[in-house]
């Protein structure tokens, strides 16, 4: 893989914006497996255009066209959302004001979770009535199996369709009609020769008018829409990037180019911009309190607690020190020395007294710091493993409980947690067991039991957290920022 090289700029205008257009074309479905339309395995070497999408075929042919459809859906159904349109509908979540504006037809930026999205193109997914223009959707039911339906109008479409109207005998091949008012249903999607719908240009210009920054995708600007959206956005004063892996009609409008492909670009861009986001709210959080600034991350197991410690401590530099919650140890004779290990109510003692401890000394600035740490490794004590520097501004400490005892919950200045897709989680942490010698059986048995019971104690403490990060294929996305 070639290493994906992100420009300084494109992640410092998106980290500023709150007005954001995506614009996205084939490209972004390529690694889906959806072909293209034009390039090397482009759909139209095979197939002619006039003979398949118009509305002159349509009336010539209606069954052709509609089994080429039945063959794109069937293709589509099977694929699944790539990394790239995850992190365009973790975006949508992010940006205050945001629209996605799609070329594709494919259906799979709806099914990574997109909303605020407009299809110029239509959609594989609906089909339009031509007596009462009504449109119908198509479920997305038949192709879990994966049986092929290729080259069958009567495809589990087409019988979805018969089912809704009886009156169509089975077997017949018929063409699908609306079952409302019997009418002919044609794909609703936008044929060459057929223009785009004029409310759906306008709200599509009014976006970009008001846009900060505008990307755009995986789209060759053989259509001419893309061209002249980054023409107006432009010109409106947004910056405008493309994602790509060649140059295009759509280069020269373009401020800054992230050549390779959008899968990769995308998640790594996103990446960046998320951390970036986040210490900027660290720094600003650093120069309101004055001092040091304890920063707690909380969150399940498995959901990337010391990944997202350590990216923010790569950005912050020599002024920060991560450390893990389950790494303070303070020998006993201590613990007992300040009567902290006899204490009531106290189950998970070491971790909490060690931490409340540890945070008691952290809090001095004037000192340096050195803490006993806990080896994972050895299972034992480590005396004065780490030491915390006066320079230290920001202590970042990870763990699951963080924020269950109030004692340490309200030491900490700033409380992140950090969700994960319960999928995701579960991978990474039997992943962890396997790497920690566990067979396949035992790391998933280990995560059926502490594991989940872990989580489900973690899920209590999520309400104290000041700042909400959710992490899934995207990677991670700031969902809220509160409580200064
Ligand atoms: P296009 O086929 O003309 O261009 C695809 C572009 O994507 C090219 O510039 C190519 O360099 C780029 N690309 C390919 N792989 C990429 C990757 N992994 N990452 C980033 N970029 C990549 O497609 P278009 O510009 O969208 O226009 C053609 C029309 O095709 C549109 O109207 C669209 O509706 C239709 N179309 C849609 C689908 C779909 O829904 N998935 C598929 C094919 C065509």
């Amino acid at each position: 893989m070639i290493p994906v090289i992100i420009s300084g700029t494109v992640v410092t205008a998106l980290r500023r914006a709150n007005r954001v257009v995506v614009v996205t074309g084939a490209g972004i479905s390529a690694e889906s497996g959806i072909p293209t339309f034009r390039g090397a395995e482009g759909l139209w070497r095979n197939f002619k255009a006039e003979d398949l999408a118009t509305p002159a075929a349509f009336a010539r042919n209606p069954r052709l066209v509609w089994e080429w459809y039945d063959w794109r859906r069937n293709l589509c159904g099977k694929a699944q959302p790539n990394p790239a349109h995850h992190v365009v509908a973790a975006m949508e979540r992010f940006y205050h004001h945001f629209l996605l504006v799609t070329q594709n037809v494919d259906g799979l930026h709806s099914r990574a979770g997109s909303r605020r999205m407009v299809e110029v193109h239509g959609s594989l997914w609906r089909a339009r009535c031509l007596k009462c223009g009504d449109t119908v959707e198509l479920p997305m039911t038949s192709f879990e199996d994966g049986k092929a339906v290729v080259g069958r109008v009567s495809s589990r479409v087409a019988r979805c369709l018969e089912e809704e109207n009886p009156a169509r005998s089975p077997g017949l091949q018929p063409l699908p009609t609306h079952a409302a008012c019997g009418g002919t249903l044609r794909p609703a999607v936008l044929w060459f020769g057929e223009s785009y719908e004029p409310a759906m240009l306008q709200q599509v210009f009014t976006a970009l008018e008001e846009a900060q920054v505008v990307l755009i995708i995986g789209t060759s600007g053989g259509v001419a829409l893309p061209v002249d959206l980054a023409a107006q956005a432009r010109q409106a004063g947004a910056t405008i990037v493309e994602i790509n892996r060649e140059r295009t009609a759509v280069s020269r409008l373009a401020h800054e180019r992230l050549e390779g492909r959008a899968g990769e670009i995308l998640p790594e861009l996103w990446r960046r911009v998320q951390v970036g986001h986040l210490t900027d709210e660290i720094r600003a959080r650093g120069r309101h309190k004055g001092g040091r600034l304890m920063i707690g991350i909380a969150g399940p197991p498995g959901a990337g607690k010391s990944t997202l410690a350590q990216a923010l401590k790569a950005v912050l530099g020599r002024e920060a020190v991560v450390v893990p919650m389950d790494g303070f140890h303070f020998p006993n004779a201590r613990l007992d020395a300040l009567g902290l290990r006899a204490r009531k109510g106290a189950p998970e003692t070491f971790d909490r007294l060690a931490f409340e401890l540890a945070v008691a000394e952290l809090r001095a600035t004037q000192k340096p710091v050195s803490l006993p740490l806990y080896s994972r490794e050895l299972h034992e004590p480590v005396a004065d493993a780490l030491t915390v520097p006066l320079a230290t501004s920001f202590v970042i400490v990870e763990g699951n409980y963080l924020f269950l005892w109030p004692e340490v919950r309200n030491a900490l200045d700033l409380k992140i947690y950090l969700d994960c897709d319960p999928a995701l989680a579960r991978a990474s942490v039997i992943a962890r067991h396997q790497q920690g010698g566990a067979s396949e059986e035992e790391a998933v048995r280990k995560f059926e039991t502490n594991d989940r019971l872990n989580s489900e104690t973690v899920h209590a403490t999520r309400g104290a957290a000041e700042i909400m990060i959710r992490r899934n294929a995207a990677g991670w996305t700031v969902e809220r920022v509160g409580g200064t």
